[in-house]
C-alpha cells in the first residue's frame, strides 16, 4: 500500500497565479486526492481551492495545515484536471480561472445540497387488532395504512397522498400512533420531470447514413488510433440519427457520451429527441444549460459525477461534464461561434472536445451542414476523417434559392428594401395556400439609428462608439452593447433643429411593415428583446408549429435547427449585414447563415423556396450558397485566407488593451507591441496597435494587436512571459484571445 500523502498542492480559487502547498492533518489523509476541494487558510482569511497534486514532502516555507475537505469525494478527475492544464497553456489563461469553468459555481462552493423530502414506510410491526380497531374508529387512517403496508420500498409522501387522495393530517396521525415511519431523503430536482417523452426507436438508415455510422462504429472499436470524424451533412440529411445510433453503440460498450449543441438549439424539442430515444431509463440522460436553477444544476452535475447519468446533452460548458469511461463526444453544429467563450478562459468547446477525446481515448464526432473552415481544412490535411451525407432523408430536393437585387428594387421604391416585390408576391401566395413563412433579419429593434437631417449627428451611446437603436415598443433608444437606454429627444440635441429622422431598420420594423402589407395574416416577431422569458420563446415556437402564426420574423434565434414541416418560404431580408463586418470570417459567416436559414424551408412534403435580398448579388459567399456548393466555397475562401495569412493556415492571437483614458490605452498598447516584437522574434507576425473597430465600449477605449503564426503553443507561452514581465498601470487592462472569433 502506498504511503498516505503528507502534503497537498492546491490552486486557490482567487487569482494569485501560483500553487500553494498545505499540510494534510492526520484525520484527513485518506480523504484527500487529486481533484479534492478544500478549505485552506490564505493570508488572514480562509479560501476554497482544488488539489492538483499530493506529495510526501515539500520544501515550501511556512506550510500551514488544511482546514477542511469540502464535499465527500474528489470532484475533479485527473483527466479533467489535465484538460484544464492544457486549456491554461493553450489559451494563455491562469489555471484558477480555468477551474472556475471546469466546475459549476454551485459545485465548487458546496453550499447547495440535495433537496430533502419525506419518504414513508410501514413500522416494523403493526398488531392486527390495532389495524382492525383503526378501521372502525378512523377509516381514512386505516385506508392509508393499508396502502403503506403494501409498499415494498419507501415512497415519497407526496406521491402516496396524491395516489390515495388522502391528506397530510391523516399521515401525521398514523405517524403519532407509531404505525408508519417518516424519513427525510434526497430527491433530484429534475428540470424535465413534468414532461412526457415519446419513446422512439432507431430509424432505418439510407446508404450514406449506414456508411457514416460504420465509421463511428469502427472508431469506437479502436478509439486509441481513431481520428476525429467530421460529419458534413446537408440540412435535413439525418445527422441527428447518426448521433443517436452512435451513442447507442457507445452505451452498448458500457461507455458514456456527451452531446454538445449550441445554447440556442437546446430547445425542449432537442432534449425530447434524446430523452425519447433512451427512454428505457430517462434518468440516464442529464441536461446542462444556462437556464437551470442552482439546485437543478447541482443535481444534474452530481447525477453525472456519480455515474447515474450516462448521456449528457448541453451547451458549451457541458464539454467539462464529469462523465467517467467516456466513449463518444458529439459536437453538433460544430461551426457555431457560440462554442467560443468570450470571457476568460476564452476556450472553444469544439477544440476542447477534440483534446478531451484524445486525453480520454474516446471518439469525437463533429457535425455540420456548413463545417467551419478550420475543421474542413483538418480533413484535407488528414488530421480529421471526412464523412458526408449529401442527400436529405425525405428525398426532398434542396430548396430553390432566388437572389433579389436590392439595387434595382431601391430604384423603384424605397419601401421595397424591406420587402421586395418578388418576396411580397411569394409571401402572398403562401398565405393563400395556408403555408408558413419565415423572414429573417440579423438586426433587432425598429430603427438602427436616429439621425439629424440638418447637422448629420447620430445619437450615439455615451459609453460605446455605436449608434443607439430605436425600439418602438419601449419608445426608447437603447445600446445593444452596454444596455444604456435614453428617451427619444424631440429636437436634435446638437443643433436644436426639429430635424430628426430614423434610419436603418431591424426586425421590429420588418414585423410592422409585413403586418401592414398583409393585414389578414398573423405575424409574430422573435428576437432577444421580446424573448427574455424562456416561456415566451417556447410559446411562440409552439404556436408557429401548430399553425397559429402565418409569418415568423426574427433574428438568428430562428436560424437554428428548428423543424417546421409547413414552412415553404424563407426570406432573408438583408444578406449583406454580416458581409460588411470588419472581420476576416465575414464571408464564411454569410455563407453559413444563408445555408442554415435556407435549410428551414421545405422540410415537409412540398419543397421550399428561399429569397435572398442583397445589394451585392455577385459576392462569392452568396453565389456559392445559392448553388449549395460547399466545396467550391471552401476552395476560394481558403485561397483568400492563405493569401492574408489568416486561419486556418495560421493561428491568430488577438490582444486588447483598454483603459478609460484613451492616451494611456494607446501608450500601453505601443509599449506592449515593442516588447512583443523583441520577445517573439521573426517566427511570428506582430501587428501594429490599432484602435479596435469598436473603439469605445462601456466607457473604455480599446486598442488591438493581432499576432499570427504557426506554433500556437509557443506563441501563447511567449505572450504570457511578455505580459508577466510588463507592469501595466492599474487602470489599463490587457486581454489575450487565442484563436479569436470576435474581432470588434
Ligand atoms: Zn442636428
Ligand atoms: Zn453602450
Amino acid at each position: 500500500m502506498p504511503a498516505l500523502p503528507q502534503y497537498a498542492r492546491v490552486i486557490i480559487d482567487r487569482a494569485i497565479h501560483r500553487e500553494l502547498d498545505y499540510a494534510i492533518p492526520e484525520g484527513l489523509r485518506e480523504r484527500i486526492a487529486i481533484g479534492s476541494r478544500l478549505r485552506v487558510p490564505f493570508r488572514d482569511k480562509s479560501a476554497l481551492g482544488t488539489v492538483v497534486q499530493v506529495l510526501q514532502e515539500t520544501d515550501a516555507p511556512g506550510v500551514r495545515p488544511i482546514e477542511a475537505v469540502v464535499g465527500d469525494a474528489p470532484i475533479l478527475s485527473p483527466a479533467l484536471l489535465e484538460l484544464g492544464q492544457w486549456i491554461s497553456t493553450y489559451y494563455c489563461c491562469p489555471i484558477e480561472i480555468v477551474i472556475r469553468s471546469l466546475l459549476p459555481q454551485v459545485v465548487r462552493k458546496g453550499e447547495v445540497g440535495w433537496k430533502k423530502q419525506l419518504f414513508v414506510q410501514p413500522s416494523a410491526n403493526i398488531p392486527a387488532e390495532q389495524l382492525e380497531a383503526l378501521g372502525r374508529r378512523a377509516p381514512r387512517q386505516a385506508e392509508l395504512l393499508e396502502a403503506v403496508m403494501k409498499l415494498s420500498a419507501p415512497v415519497l409522501a407526496t406521491d402516496l397522498l396524491r395516489k390515495t387522495s388522502l391528506d397530510n393530517q391523516t399521515l401525521r396521525a398514523l405517524q403519532k400512533r407509531g404505525l408508519v415511519e417518516l424519513k427525510e431523503g434526497a430527491v433530484a430536482r429534475d428540470p424535465h420531470a413534468n414532461e412526457e417523452f415519446m419513446r422512439t426507436t432507431s430509424l432505418t438508415l439510407n446508404q450514406e447514413q449506414v456508411t457514416a455510422l460504420k465509421g463511428v462504429e469502427d472508431a469506437l472499436r479502436d478509439p486509441e488510433s481513431a481520428r476525429p470524424i467530421l460529419l458534413h451533412g446537408v440540412t435535413g440529411s439525418g445527422k441527428t440519427e447518426i448521433y443517436l445510433q452512435g451513442i447507442r453503440l457507445a452505451l452498448n460498450q458500457g461507455k458514456t457520451a456527451i452531446v454538445l449543441v449550441p445554447e440556442i438549439s437546446l430547445t425542449p424539442q432537442t432534449v425530447e429527441r434524446f430523452k425519447g430515444r433512451f427512454a428505457e431509463d430517462p434518468e440516464q440522460v442529464a441536461v446542462l444549460h444556462s437556464h437551470l436553477s442552482e439546485g437543478e444544476r447541482h443535481d444534474e452535475w452530481h447525477k453525472i459525477n456519480s455515474g447515474r447519468a450516462r448521456i449528457v446533452i448541453g451547451a458549451r460548458s457541458a464539454v467539462f461534464a464529469p462523465l467517467k469511461n467516456l466513449g463518444l463526444i458529439v459536437v453538433d453544429e460544430e461551426h457555431e461561434t457560440t462554442y467560443k467563450q468570450e470571457e476568460a478562459p476564452r476556450y472553444h468547446a469544439r477544440d476542447v472536445a477534440v483534446v478531451r477525446a484524445k486525453l480520454e481515448k474516446c471518439v469525437v464526432l463533429l457535425g455540420s451542414a456548413t463545417p467551419s473552415l478550420e475543421s474542413y481544412h483538418n480533413t484535407t490535411k488528414g488530421r480529421y476523417v471526412l464523412s458526408e451525407l449529401s442527400q436529405r432523408v425525405d428525398e426532398n430536393r434542396m430548396p430553390l434559392i432566388r437572389i433579389v437585387d436590392l439595387r434595382l428594387e431601391a430604384r423603384k421604391d424605397k419601401s421595397m428594401i424591406i420587402l421586395s416585390e418578388k418576396l411580397r408576391t411569394a409571401v402572398g401566395a403562401r398565405l393563400e395556400k395556408k403555408e408558413q413563412t419565415i423572414l429573417f433579419l440579423n438586426r433587432r429593434g425598429f430603427s438602427t439609428s436616429l439621425l439629424c437631417s440638418n447637422c448629420g449627428e447620430a445619437r450615439e451611446c455615451p459609453n460605446c462608439s455605436v449608434a443607439l437603436t430605436f425600439h418602438r415598443d419601449l419608445n426608447r433608444l437603447s445600446c445593444h452593447l452596454c444596455g444604456h437606454t435614453a428617451a427619444v429627444p424631440k429636437k436634435c440635441p446638437a443643433c436644436g433643429k426639429d430635424a430628426l429622422i430614423y434610419s436603418g431598420f431591424g426586425t421590429e420594423k420588418v414585423e410592422a411593415t409585413v403586418s401592414a402589407i398583409f393585414p389578414q395574416a398573423v405575424v409574430r416577431g422573435m428576437d432577444a428583446d421580446s424573448m427574455t422569458r424562456k416561456e415566451a420563446y417556447r410559446d411562440v415556437l409552439r404556436s408557429f408549429r401548430t399553425g397559429k402564426i402565418d409569418i415568423l420574423v426574427g433574428t438568428q434565434m430562428i436560424a437554428k435547427g428548428l423543424h417546421f414541416p409547413n414552412v415553404t418560404l424563407v426570406g432573408i431580408i438583408n444578406a449583406d449585414l454580416a458581409l460588411h463586418m470588419p472581420d476576416f470570417r465575414a464571408g464564411e459567416r454569410t455563407f453559413q447563415l444563408l445555408t442554415q436559414v435556407s435549410g428551414r424551408a421545405g422540410r415537409g412534403e412540398t419543397s421550399g423556396e428561399v429569397f435572398v435580398q442583397t445589394f451585392t448579388p455577385f459576392s462569392p459567399s452568396i453565389q456559392f450558397a445559392r448553388h449549395h456548393d460547399f466545396s467550391g466555397y471552401f476552395q476560394q475562401e481558403l485561397e483568400f485566407r492563405e493569401k492574408c495569412n489568416f486561419p486556418p493556415s495560421n493561428h491568430a492571437v488577438l490582444m486588447t488593451v483598454r483603459s478609460s483614458h484613451p492616451e494611456r490605452a494607446q501608450f500601453s498598447a505601443e509599449t506592449l507591441r515593442r516588447r512583443l516584437k523583441e520577445n517573439l522574434g521573426d517566427e511570428f507576425v506582430v501587428g501594429e496597435p490599432t484602435p479596435a473597430p469598436l473603439k469605445k465600449l462601456q466607457g473604455q477605449y480599446r486598442f488591438h494587436i493581432l499576432l499570427r503564426g504557426q506554433a500556437i503553443v509557443r506563441l501563447s507561452r511567449k505572450v504570457r512571459e511578455t505580459l508577466d514581465k510588463l507592469p501595466f498601470p492599474d487602470d489599463v487592462l490587457v486581454t489575450v484571445d487565442v484563436d479569436p472569433y470576435q474581432l470588434l
